[in-house]
């Protein structure tokens, strides 16, 4: 399929970025690594006649730890992501999360801020982002600002971010002593797209957990975090039995999807499963 005629702009900087989208509005839209918006362009479901491909704009590139945080630029790929010492290290749950999209030219190509801003259903990254608390740095003509991860995710491909907005980068926790964090998908055998995707940290104050946060990707049509599960683990030790019966808990304020490879009731059951999964590997890593 051949997409719809456009115009095209490489912009240099961000700032000319915000400019392009002032000028273009809801005709306009950021190209970054393409993989989500190409295939929509080559399918016709997006005609936008302007694209703005900030992929070449050095600003948004580069991954640096900075204190306690690990600051991402938001053209970082996923393939620098899984390879960067600095997040393998600081927050390993983000590089084997972008380990496992898609294939070798997805992980080449797309990148965190385009995922972010695409908001996918069954994007891995949202339930990563929601579980560590990330919060994602935009630039746009107000100037900047920071949505955090729990005010993102709006609705099935809606996020936040404003039409004249431009994710320059995400601020991920580095995770210490007494904190573990795990992402277990149930994986779409082809596109690696995840059917259900659980985002689990956990941290310990000596043996009891003092803070959990979880993040379900895959089964409804927006992430969503998981509270009743959340509050289920808080205050235990972690351990088996309670890890199972916050995983019980979980599914709460997902609306599932059905569609051929999974129906509603079959994610239903995977949420579950995946969230006892990511619980038990995160509380491990906790305990060191
Ligand atoms: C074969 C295949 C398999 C895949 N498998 C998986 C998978 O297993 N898991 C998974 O999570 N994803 C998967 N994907 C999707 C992939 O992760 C996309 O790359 C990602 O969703 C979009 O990132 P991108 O950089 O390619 O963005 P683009 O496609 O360029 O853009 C996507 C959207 O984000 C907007 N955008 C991009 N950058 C910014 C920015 N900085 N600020 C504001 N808006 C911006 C664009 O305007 C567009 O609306 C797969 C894709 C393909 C083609």
């Amino acid at each position: 399929m051949i997409p719809a005629p456009f115009q095209y702009y490489a912009p240099k900087t961000v700032n000319e970025a915000i400019g392009l989208l002032q000028q273009h509005g809801d005709d306009a839209k950021l190209l970054a690594g393409g993989h989500s918006l190409l295939p929509a362009l080559k399918l016709r479901l997006a005609q936008p006649a302007v694209l703005i491909d900030i992929s070449r704009v050095s600003e948004l590139k580069g991954i640096t730890a900075n204190g306690d945080r690990l600051v991402i630029g938001a053209g970082a790929t996923y393939h620098e992501i899984a390879t960067s010492e600095a997040v393998r290290s600081g927050c390993p749950v983000l590089a084997e999360c972008v380990g496992q999209i898609g294939d070798i030219q997805v992980r080449n190509r797309g990148t965190i801020g385009g995922s972010l801003a695409h908001a996918d259903p069954a994007a891995d990254l949202p339930a990563v982002a929601l579980a560590l608390g990330m919060t994602i740095n935009v630039m746009g003509a107000n100037g900047a600002r920071s949505i955090t991860a729990d005010d993102m995710f709006v609705a099935m491909l809606t996020t936040a971010l404003s039409s004249d907005e431009v994710i320059t980068s995400v601020t991920v926790p580095i995770l210490g002593k007494g904190e573990g964090a795990a992402y277990a998908k149930l994986r779409h055998p082809a596109s690696r797209y995840a059917i259900v995707g659980v985002a689990a940290y956990v941290k310990l104050d000596g043996d009891t957990v003092s803070a959990c946060r979880i993040g379900v990707t895959g089964a409804g049509s927006v992430a969503v975090r998981q509270p009743a599960a959340e509050a289920a683990l808080v205050g235990t030790s972690g351990d088996d039995d309670a890890v199972a019966a916050a995983a019980n808990a979980a599914g709460d304020g997902v609306d599932y999807l059905g569609d051929i490879h999974a129906s509603a009731e079959y994610r239903q059951a995977m949420v579950k499963v995946y969230t006892r999964r990511a619980l038990t590997e995160a509380v491990r890593r906790a305990r060191g």
